[in-house]
């Protein structure tokens, strides 16, 4: 494996993840309803939950308590985070993979997959066919392999920011890719990426073991939980964390989720900017075992109970899931969803509408166009935002600063979503979403009060509807 076997691992890394411990928290009989209302009570608060008492909230059975962390997440939501909702697409970049995952379409011994790496001038065209609809935001996905290292890698990242179209361009690369090395990650932040994704599948060792064989890269639990404190040590302080949920019990990979976040709040003094939770889905040349299978009830309670114990992190749902249920659980404390997206190499242009299994990891749940999605979340009274402003001025790593500091999501936040709201709505949205999308931004403009930045926002609004003016942020 050349490249990939010569790659260094971090003295400090350690094993934080203790099974036992973990299960053991899991196991006995239900809380008593005032401890689990004691825990509802220190997240609304906005104070991050200890593993322990996250799994408190895990073991509550009672129907009232679990309507209550509902309620509770639907108000931190509220509350916290207001009615912004980030918009990115995936941009799957090749699917070359010397991995054997079990249930990845991509996986080494899946003879059926086409495999295919974009060339640059396909990658050209992919991104245009993103801009053109209204994209700002997207994430390179990769699979593992020699010829994705990290200067590949750094080289795709230039590339897209490169791409112009009218009046659009990427302006936030983020990035799904197998571990690298601090010296990689060095590389590939220099090229200026946002968020460095990498999700550790299931943080129970067993089940780790099962699904990654031994010998190959991906088989090492360690250099995969201790990648993303590698990125930080060389800078990347956005990082991504995430479980694959349906490989072992989803209360074992909450606790998991949680105790990484908390390992990296303590080690690197920043806990991860995003938790992402996706849910198997059917794959080509897979056999998947549906003893884990995450219910949609279950899946609803890890929301909202991620939700409440990390509350400063973002949360990431996936077109994974059916239209429906994201429609749904948004309201649980989500604050980022990809739309729009197309996961077969070459799929912005070349797919249609159909899903062609043999040329993609796995099949999606919801496949509408951006502007459906855009239309539905504006009928819902969301912001659906294309913001990149904090990474680009520098506001990186601490993502607790947005609630921490007095007034900044009035301040920055909502402007900044709207104003890329607008440009969405201009040059980009169908009659009927810019019908939907002028509504609520007069429904937002009426709730603020009459100040100087209010002042300023509405003329950046008419800048972008009367000029060529963009990309207007705080
Ligand atoms: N190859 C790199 C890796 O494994 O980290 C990067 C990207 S991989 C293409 C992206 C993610 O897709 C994986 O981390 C895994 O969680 C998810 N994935 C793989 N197979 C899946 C499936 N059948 N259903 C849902 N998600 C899947
Ligand atoms: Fe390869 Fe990633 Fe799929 Fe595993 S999940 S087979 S590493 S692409």
């Amino acid at each position: 494996m050349g490249v990939l076997a010569s790659m260094k691992m971090n003295e400090r890394a350690s094993d934080f993840i203790d099974d036992a411990h973990l299960s053991g928290l899991l196991a006995g009989k239900a809380p008593a309803a005032d401890q689990v209302r004691e825990i509802i009570a220190k997240s609304l608060e906005k104070q991050p939950l200890a593993v322990e008492e996250t799994a408190v909230l895990l073991r509550a059975e009672q129907r009232e308590l679990i309507e209550e962390i509902y309620a509770a997440a639907r108000q931190l939501k509220r509350d916290v985070y207001g009615n912004r909702i980030v918009l990115f697409a995936p941009l799957y970049i090749g699917n070359d993979c010397v991995n054997d995952c079990g249930y990845c379409g991509f996986r080494c011994s899946n003879r059926a997959s086409v495999r295919r790496t974009l060339s640059p001038e396909e990658l050209r065209r992919q991104v245009e066919a993103m801009v053109r609809v209204g994209h700002k935001r997207t994430i390179l996905v990769f699979g593992e392999h020699p010829r994705y290292d990290a200067a590949y890698i750094a080289d795709c990242v230039k590339q897209v920011y490169e791409v112009r179209l009218g009046h659009g361009e990427i302006r936030r690369v983020n990035i799904n890719a197998a571990p690298l090395d601090v010296e990689g990650y060095r590389l590939v932040k220099a090229a200026g990426i946002g968020t460095y994704q990498i999700f550790m599948e299931t943080y129970h060792h067993g089940a780790y073991a099962q699904w990654h064989p031994a010998g190959t890269r991906k088989g090492d639990y360690l250099w995969r939980l201790d990648a993303l404190s590698r990125a930080m040590d060389a800078g990347c302080d956005d990082v991504g964390i995430g479980a694959l949920f349906g490989l072992a019990d989803w209360r074992f990979e909450v606790l998991g989720l949680v105790s990484h976040a908390l390992y990296l709040q303590h080690r690197h003094g920043v806990g991860p900017h995003t938790i992402s939770f996706p849910r198997l889905r059917p794959a080509a040349g897979t056999d998947l075992d549906s003893r884990y299978a995450v219910d949609d009830e279950q899946f609803k309670r890890l929301i909202a109970i991620l939700r409440l114990s990390v509350p400063y992190t973002g949360l990431i749902l996936t077109a994974r899931e059916p239209a429906a249920l994201r429609r749904e659980v948004m309201a649980f404390g989500v604050s980022q969803i990809d739309a729009g997206s197309r996961i077969e190499i070459g799929g912005y242009t070349e797919a249609g509408d159909a899903q062609v299994m043999e040329r993609e990891q796995f099949e999606l749940g919801d496949v509408r166009s951006l502007d459906r999605v855009m239309r539905e979340l504006l009928d819902d009274g969301y912001i659906p935002s294309f913001c990149t402003s904090c990474y680009r001025l520098g506001r990186t790593g601490e993502h607790f600063m947005e609630f921490a500091i007095p007034g900044f999501i009035q301040r920055l936040c909502t402007p900044n979503a709207l104003t890329t709201l607008e440009e969405y709505l201009v040059d980009y949205a169908s009659p009927a979403t810019r019908t939907a999308g002028e509504r609520l931004v007069a429904a937002e403009l009426e709730k603020m009060p009459e100040d100087p930045g209010k002042t300023q926002l509405v003329e950046r609004m008419r800048r972008i509807r009367e000029t060529q003016e963009r990309d207007l942020y705080l």
